[in-house]
């Protein structure tokens, strides 16, 4: 396994399968990029899984865009499962997995992470510039039905739109079997001066104030040793992490992944466009070497 120059080791590859999504949310961070077009096609992602596995990496994260936009998903999953046999996860807004949950399990996908930024119709309409709630809800159900497990939701909270909403999504949770992720509002350093910031963001404190009557234990995240609290909630045992912002020397201290844009550029972070290495496909270790060798912590 290779390590970088401030001996953290790579593990992860974080890979943006396409810049397109049938969302809106307002706040989106386009991991980083601002690229549309052109994606990786499914030789290229097999020459890269390939080259990974060879480097030790056995974590793989696919995101977008709407990674369920692709018509090719499937074989995408398939050919990562030949050369990764440890996590296969992805985040998606959940709106195409009602129908592709079971397929997606089959291919070989460990878990997902839905993005659930609001539990009323008014809200979700607000925030993502779609009516879907229900669809998503039902696409929740599904993923959970077909066994990827965990299903994590994703409720980046928003001062507003959706912080009056915290129980009902913990509800919501509990009642199908997944699990919940808090997202801090995050940006950029020069975004965090912007009056849409300013806005928008809150302290989730709040939120670790009104689940401590419910924790009974703490697990950590073994990717940046985010807390994970164990809550004893309503039908079942219920696990919560919030997910500060990552700006804290904690989070970039146990980061071990790179990025990997939709055209294919491994990026070294989420802020870091700047540093973005184009892969030659007959040799793609050769980019995820020179990047790891790249990485500094941001914050
Ligand atoms: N379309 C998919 C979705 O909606 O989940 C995948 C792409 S989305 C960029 C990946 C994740 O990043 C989602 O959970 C989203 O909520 C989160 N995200 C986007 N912008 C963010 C921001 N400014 N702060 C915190 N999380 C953000």
């Amino acid at each position: 396994m290779i390590k970088d120059n401030f001996g953290r080791p790579l593990n992860s590859l974080r890979i943006q399968l396409n810049a397109t999504c049938n969302f809106r949310c307002f706040f989106c961070h386009m991991e980083g990029t601002e690229e549309n077009g052109e994606t990786m096609s499914l030789e290229e992602i097999e020459k890269l899984m390939k080259a990974a596995s060879e480097l030790g990496i056995n974590r793989i994260k696919f995101t977008g865009g709407e990674p369920l936009l692709r018509r090719d998903i499937l074989e995408i999953i398939k050919i990562t499962r030949k050369y990764i046999d440890g996590d296969i996860s992805m985040t998606t807004n959940g709106y195409f997995l009602g129908d592709m949950a079971t397929k997606l399990r089959e291919a070989g996908l460990s878990r997902v992470n839905v993005s659930l930024h609001a539990m009323t119709q008014d809200s979700f309409k607000i925030i993502t510039g779609n009516s879907s709630l229900d669809r998503v809800k039902h696409g929740i159900k599904e993923a959970v039905r077909a066994g990827l497990n965990p299903v994590k939701l994703n409720m980046v909270v928003l001062r507003g739109l959706n912080d009056d909403q915290i129980f009902q999504l913990l509800d919501f949770a509990s009642e199908v079997g997944a699990m919940v992720q808090f997202i801090e509002l995050e940006s950029s350093k020069e975004e965090e001066d912007q009056d849409w910031f300013k806005k928008y963001h809150v302290n989730l404190n709040f939120i670790e104030d009104l689940l401590r009557p419910y924790v009974r234990g703490i697990e950590y995240n073994s990717l940046h040793r985010r807390r994970i609290l164990i809550l004893d909630y309503k039908y079942s045992e219920l696990k919560v992490e919030i997910v500060n912002p990552h700006r804290n020397h904690e989070f970039c201290m146990n980061c071990t992944r790179l990025r990997v844009t939709s055209k294919g550029l491994i990026q070294t972070c989420l802020h870091r466009p700047d540093q973005r290495i184009a892969i030659d496909y007959s040799n793609p270790s050769e980019a995820l070497i020179k990047a790891t060798l790249m990485r500094e912590p941001y914050w």
